[in-house]
């Protein structure tokens, strides 16, 4: 379905993002990932040249605006032109609104949304050339909230890429590209397991409870329930969809 498409994932090397990388790789993309950790990101790109495609890494802290700004350079200098732009690299702890410090604070603002808005920027004359496709990854925090999960600093991240999305895709459509955004429900990730962590015997307890009660479908998602979406919105399946905001939540948003 994406046969000589090029795609650039954010945080391609773990979860929802690695999930996206291996779809997109079966369906014929070419795919380069840009994340933090070198290892993970060799062991990824391994696992990915198994599908016959072209896979690239780079490893770079996305909350560094100077960091974002040299990822760019780094992409276009081995694909001037690119197909597909996954922000997905994106940080979530949960910290009550009093106990916020500023570090945590830009953490998240850094990460989920400096990084998606100028990474953006700096790729749009790659897109422009092909027509591309930018799929930002939000959340239903954005305006679903949880028992026990005090968000505010990651709602109000995601509650930006909402509106990142819709702004863009009103600016960059008559350039012919396409901005959309997934709002994924729980997902099994590392970044989910490490918040898992940190609760106490009975948090975890609770949580599995929630789970199986807030959820229509009954279980939480793996990152294989998201990357079917996100190849739909890079193909041309969705070529008629833009500034759409996607619940992939096994219904969590319907209660
Ligand atoms: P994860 O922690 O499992 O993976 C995050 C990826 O981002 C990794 O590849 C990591 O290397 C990369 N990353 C983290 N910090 C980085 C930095 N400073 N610079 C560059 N790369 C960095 O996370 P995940 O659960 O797969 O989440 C991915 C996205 O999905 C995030 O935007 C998150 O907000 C969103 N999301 C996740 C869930 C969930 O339940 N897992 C739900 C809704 C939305």
């Amino acid at each position: 379905m994406l046969s000589n498409k090029r795609a650039v994932i954010t945080g391609g090397s773990d979860g929802i993002g690695y999930g996206i990388a291996k779809a997109f790789a079966k369906n014929n993309a070419d795919v380069f990932l840009v994340a933090r950790n070198q290892q993970k990101l060799l062991k990824s790109a391994e696992a990915l040249s198994s599908f016959g495609v072209e896979v690239h890494v780079l490893s770079a802290d996305l909350s560094n605006a100077e960091e974002v700004k040299n990822a760019a350079t780094e992409i276009r200098k081995i694909w001037p032109e690119i197909d597909v732009l996954v922000n997905n690299a994106g940080i979530a702890r949960f910290i009550p609104f009093l106990q916020t410090s500023q570090v945590d604070f830009d953490l998240h603002i850094n990460l989920n949304v400096m990084a998606s808005y100028f990474l953006s920027q700096a790729l749009i004359d790659s897109l422009t050339q092909r027509k591309g496709v930018i799929i930002n990854i939000s959340s239903y925090f954005s305006h679903r909230m949880l028992p026990g999960r005090p968000s505010t600093a990651y709602s109000i991240t995601k509650g930006a890429i909402d509106a990142f999305t819709k702004s863009l895709a009103y600016e960059l459509g008559p350039q012919g590209i396409r901005v959309n955004a997934i709002a994924p429900g729980t997902v099994n990730t590392p970044l989910v397991q490490e918040n898992i962590e940190r609760l106490s015997e009975e948090g975890k307890q609770k949580f599995s409870q929630m789970i199986k009660t807030i959820y229509p479908l009954g279980r939480i998602g793996e990152p294989e329930d998201i990357s079917g979406a996100a190849v739909f919105l890079a193909s041309d399946h969705a070529r008629w969809m833009t500034g759409a905001i996607l619940a992939v939540d096994g219904g969590l948003t319907t209660n």
